[in-house]
């Protein structure tokens, strides 16, 4: 064994998944082999349609390899264990931007404050809203917030900066790093140059291949 299979929180072991569209299938994820190891930053980045947000669906266990295995050793049902900001954010409509942020919270030990964090987001004055009462972005880094304040071992994140302006990329990719820094594996899906310069390993996603960049 490995120092990096010791290590690995998710493992994914030749992996592929395809979807059928009408006589044609598409292979998403193409034999993938990829592990997600604590305190490492990983950026996936790669073209609209190359496969990312299926990658990452996988890593998390919210589709099923039509091929290949999954093995992980975190407790990806708790907020604690594997945390997510999924590309359509996925908030709650009928909760307020602070609810949101404090969800976690329910069923798991919160290791940030929540309004600390909502602050360094630009996020805190708008505690009381709901997120249709805010804009794209901040309902963004609502859900940002929302996956960091339980410092989960495993943070999965899709395109965290596509609705972001200069300063709020900045203020996204600070925490990221944090989040990484504190020993997280953190991954971020990305085509963002802002994101993928702070990544410790980056991966270029092609029709549904995983190569490091330059290879
Ligand atoms: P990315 O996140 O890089 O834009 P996706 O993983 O979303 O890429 O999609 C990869 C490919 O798989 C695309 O061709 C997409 O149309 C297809 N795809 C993704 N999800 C489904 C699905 N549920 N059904 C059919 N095709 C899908
Ligand atoms: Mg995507």
């Amino acid at each position: 064994m490995t120092t990096s299979d010791r290590a690995a929180l998710i493992r994914l072991d030749g992996v592929s998944r395809r979807f059928r569209r009408g006589a044609e299938t598409v292979v998403a994820v193409a034999d993938v082999t990829f592990e997600l190891a604590p305190g490492e930053l990983t950026v996936v980045s790669g073209p609209s349609g190359s496969g990312k947000t299926t990658l990452l669906n996988l890593l998390l266990g919210w589709e099923q390899p039509d091929d290949g295995v999954r093995t992980t050793s975190v407790p990806t049902d708790r907020w604690t264990g594997l945390a997510v900001v999924p590309q359509q954010l996925g908030l709650i409509d009928h909760c307020t931007v602070g609810e949101n942020v404090r969800l976690p919270g329910r069923a798991n030990e919160l290791v940030l404050d929540p309004a600390e964090v909502m602050d360094r987001l630009g996020i805190g004055h708008l505690a009381e809203r709901f997120p249709q009462e805010t804009s794209l972005g901040e309902q963004q880094r609502t859900a940002v917030a929302r996956a960091i304040v339980t410092r989960p071992r495993v943070l999965v994140v899709d395109e965290p900066t596509s609705h972001q302006d200069e300063r709020n990329t900045e203020r996204i990719v600070e925490l990221l790093v944090e989040v990484a820094r504190s020993g997280s594996a953190v991954v971020a899906a990305t085509h963002d140059e802002r994101v993928t310069t702070i990544a410790d390993r980056r991966f270029e996603m092609r029709d549904g291949h995983l190569t490091p960049p330059n290879a």
